[in-house]
C-alpha cells in the first residue's frame, strides 16, 4: 500500500496539464462532479471483496498509434461499432437518447469483443460515470460475425472526433501508474498518449467500484482501464478522469463506469 502523498506526486506525472483541469462534467451542468472532493490516487486493486485480481509482472499499455478506419475490426477509442447482427443501438436508461459509442475492445484467444456505449446527451445529468446505472452500457460480443452497427433510423449518432487505433507495449513491473510516464521517458511522448491498460490491475483514482455480475452475482474481472487521450476537443468525457471496463466471460456481460 502507498501513502498518499507518493501517489499524488505520480498523478501529477501521468495526468500533465490535465490534472490542472477542472472537471467538463462539473462545468457543463450544475452538478458538481461526485468525485471531485474525494481523495485522489488510492491504489485499492488487490484482494478486495475477493475480486479477481492477481499480480502480474507487466502492464500492457495501450499506446496511442494514429487514426484508423471507423468500423476497423481492432481495438480502438472512437469510430463506430461492430455488433452481431440484429443488435440495437442502445440507449440511456435516464434521458432514453443514444448513447455514443466509446471504445470497441478486441480480448485476444479470441474470447470476444467489448463494445463500450456512453450517454453525451447531457453530460453530468445521467449518472454516465456509474457501472450500474444505464447513463452507459459495455458488451461482450463474440470475437466473430460481427458487421456494422446501424445507425439507429438511420439517424445521425454522436462520434466521438477522432478514431484512435492503438499498439499494446509491454512495460515491467505492476504498477499502471509507474508504467505510463515510465513509457513516455523511454519513448520520448506525452503521457496523453497513454490511452490506458488491458488487463493487469486497476488503477482506481477513487474507491474501488468493481462491479458484480449481474448474471453470477461475483465480483466481474478488470479488463481495461482507459483514459481520455491526447487531445481534449475529441475525447470521450471521463471528467478528466479514467474509465473501467470488466467482463464475466461465463455470463458474456461487460460492465463499465468513470472516476475523476
Ligand atoms: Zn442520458
Ligand atoms: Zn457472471
Amino acid at each position: 500500500m502507498r501513502v498518499g502523498f507518493a501517489r499524488v506526486q505520480e498523478t501529477s506525472l501521468l495526468s500533465g496539464g490535465r490534472i490542472q483541469a477542472q472537471c467538463r462534467m462539473a462545468r457543463s451542468s450544475s452538478l458538481a462532479c461526485c468525485h471531485v472532493t474525494s481523495p485522489r490516487g488510492q491504489w485499492t486493486a488487490g484482494a478486495v471483496r475477493g475480486s479477481p485480481y492477481s499480480p502480474r509482472m507487466s502492464i500492457t499499455l495501450l499506446i496511442h498509434e494514429g487514426s484508423t478506419a471507423p468500423y476497423a475490426p481492432v481495438t480502438r477509442m472512437g469510430g463506430l461499432p461492430l455488433a452481431p447482427a440484429g443488435t440495437a443501438w442502445p440507449v440511456c436508461a435516464t434521458c432514453s437518447g443514444h448513447l455514443q459509442f466509446i471504445a470497441q475492445l478486441v480480448l485476444e484467444e479470441a474470447r470476444g469483443t467489448v463494445a463500450v456505449f456512453m450517454c453525451a446527451n447531457d453530460p453530468g445529468l445521467c449518472e454516465e460515470w456509474s457501472t450500474t446505472a444505464g447513463g452507459n452500457r459495455a458488451f461482450l460480443f463474440p470475437a466473430g460475425g460481427l458487421i456494422p452497427l446501424p445507425r439507429p433510423n438511420g439517424e445521425a449518432v454522436l462520434e466521438l472526433g477522432a478514431v484512435r487505433g492503438v499498439e499494446r507495449v509491454e512495460m515491467p513491473g505492476q504498477d499502471y501508474w509507474d508504467a505510463a510516464p515510465a513509457w513516455a521517458a523511454r519513448a520520448g511522448r506525452s503521457t496523453g498518449e497513454v490511452l490506458g491498460q488491458l488487463g493487469g490491475n486497476p488503477y482506481w483514482l477513487q474507491n474501488d467500484e468493481t462491479p458484480d455480475c449481474p448474471g453470477c452475482e461475483q465480483p466481474m474481472a478488470f479488463t481495461a482501464q482507459l483514459e481520455e487521450g491526447p487531445e481534449s476537443r475529441t475525447a470521450p468525457n471521463f471528467g478528466s478522469g479514467s474509465a473501467y471496463v470488466f467482463t464475466c466471460e461465463p455470463c458474456r456481460r461487460a460492465a463499465f463506469g468513470w472516476q475523476c
